[in-house]
Parts: C-alpha cells; sequence; structure tokens
C-alpha cells in the first residue's frame, strides 16, 4: 500500500485505488479492471463521493428483493472481490445466499485466486462472532461446464448448477451490461452497484444502486439486518428504478460544485 496521508483531501480515492492495484498484483482482478475502476471514480466523483438519498432507496428496495428472493446468489467479479470481500462475506451471511465467482478474462487461475481470497476473508470471519441477525458464512461456487445462461456468448455464461443458474435474484455489481440483459432475459430479478446510472446495466437491472460499492454495501447489510419483512412487497411495489436513475442524473447535473 501507498502511504497516502490520512489528511489528504483525496485519501478514501487513493485507499481504493491502492486496493485495486494490489488487486491486479494478486493476481484476483483483470488489468482491465483499472478501467472499469476508472470510469467509476469519475462518476464518484460528480455524485460527491457520499451516498445519495437516490442510492438509499435503491438500498431499501434491494433489502425487499434480496429478502423476497427464494434463491438469492451473489456474482463476484475481480473488482469487486479486491474492494470488499468482507462486504460480500457478510451480505451472503446475512442472506444466507452463496457467492458465485463470474468474470470475463479468464488469465490463468484467476477464478481460483478469486475463490481462495474470499475463503481467506471467510475463514477470518468464522473466528468471530456473527453479528445479530446473521447466520453461516456463505459457500463460494465456481462457473461450472453443467449450467449455461442463455443469451451469452462469453464464458461469462458458464455458471454453478446451484448459483446463478437456479436464481431468481442475482445481486451482480459492477457488472457488464451484456450480462445484466441476458439474466433479466432469462427472468432472474437483477440487483446491482454501479455509479454511472447511463450504463447499460443501470438502465437494465430490476434494481440500481447508483453509489460506490464499498459504501453501499455495508448499508445493504445493516438494511437487511433491520428490515421490517411485511413491508417488502409494498415496497417493490411503488419503487421504480428509471424514476431513481433520473434522480441520480439529476443529482449529477446540478452538482458541478467540486469535491
Ligand atoms: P455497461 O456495460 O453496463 O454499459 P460499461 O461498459 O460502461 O457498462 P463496464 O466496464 O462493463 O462499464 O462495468 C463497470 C461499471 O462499474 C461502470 O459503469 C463503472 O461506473 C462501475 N464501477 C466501477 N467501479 C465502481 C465502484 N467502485 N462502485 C460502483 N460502481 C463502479
Ligand atoms: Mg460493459
Amino acid at each position: 500500500m501507498s502511504d497516502v496521508p490520512k489528511t489528504h483531501p483525496r485519501y478514501l480515492s487513493l485507499t481504493l485505488r491502492d486496493k485495486i492495484v494490489a488487486g491486479v498484483e494478486q493476481g484476483i482482478t483483470s488489468i482491465h479492471g483499472l478501467i472499469a475502476h476508472g470510469r467509476g471514480e469519475a462518476f464518484d466523483y460528480l455524485i460527491g463521493e457520499t451516498t445519495q438519498p437516490f442510492a438509499i432507496e435503491a438500498i431499501h428496495a434491494a433489502a425487499a428483493m434480496l429478502l423476497s428472493a427464494e434463491h438469492p446468489v451473489i456474482s463476484v467479479n475481480g473488482n469487486v472481490a479486491a474492494l470488499a470481500p468482507e462486504g460480500l462475506i457478510e451480505l451472503g451471511r446475512g442472506l444466507n445466499a452463496p457467492l458465485e465467482v463470474n468474470i470475463f478474462h479468464t488469465e490463468t487461475g484467476r477464478e481460483e485466486k478469486i475463490r481462495e481470497h474470499l475463503l481467506k476473508h471467510k475463514a477470518r470471519l468464522e473466528t468471530s462472532p456473527a453479528k445479530e441477525g446473521m447466520g453461516d458464512p456463505p459457500d463460494v461456487l465456481m462457473p461450472t461446464t453443467e449450467a449455461q445462461l442463455s443469451y451469452i456468448d462469453s464464458n461469462r455464461k458458464f455458471v454453478h448448477p446451484d448459483g446463478i443458474f437456479k436464481a431468481d435474484v442475482v445481486f451482480v455489481p459492477l457488472e457488464d451490461g451484456d450480462r445484466c440483459e441476458a439474466l433479466r432475459k432469462m427472468g432472474k430479478g437483477v440487483v446491482t452497484v454501479d455509479l454511472n446510472p447511463m450504463s447499460r446495466t443501470a438502465k437494465q437491472a430490476s434494481i440500481t444502486i447508483v453509489d460506490n460499492v464499498v459504501r453501499a454495501l455495508p448499508l445493504l447489510c445493516d438494511e437487511i439486518r433491520n428490515f421490517n419483512d411485511a413491508t417488502a412487497q409494498e415496497t417493490l411495489k411503488k419503487y421504480s428504478n428509471a424514476a431513481v436513475l433520473q434522480k441520480a442524473l439529476q443529482h449529477i447535473s446540478r452538482s458541478g460544485n467540486g469535491n
């Protein structure tokens, strides 16, 4: 890690860069992931690098959809694994849902390295007492040739039969538009976290949390822990993803205030 002083105005942003760079060095994150991160950073700058009300609204609906799912699954790529492994495991624990590794660029051994990285964090959690309302640490599933997604040509179509393949709702942060579209066409609910409210993913997902995944994940876990299940259907009925994206765009267009 670089020695950025905590007083630096971009301390958090620079810390995240360090994490992504470390991910590349450990073989977890693809080098292409650096570019995706840069696109995210630009939007985070415009959003003000804090969680905004449109994200809180989406987080509330996301908790409702994930808690109402019969078989929720958390899809993990190299960027999220490097930035927020603890948050992913805590989410899996709160939902009693497995994590599944699914990546675009399968450089030698990267899938296995992500799995090991998650297991290392899971092992750490196993030794710490579970927070109230949290279940056992989640399983980590890997892609297989036994089950394939329709509408996708890349190797991301290879999934686990007991994971994404049979999921009714998939949590897919930092997703690629093609895959989001395929999951939706297969009739699955998609919850994503994407800083760009204009991405194809943001537009096609059932619920888009326009926020940095490192801020959104702990908030989503808290929301799930404290959610009143009786309100879930009402929450989902009232939720409009298009309206939330519109609010994000309005916020960005008003932002020109520098951060
Ligand atoms: P799409 O395929 O959905 O149109 P894209 O091709 O522009 O999107 P991808 O590289 O496929 O982008 O996916 C990366 C997405 O993840 C981008 O929209 C980027 O803004 C977002 N992103 C990157 N880092 C973060 C982060 N830390 N938190 C949330 N979103 C992020
Ligand atoms: Mg894309």
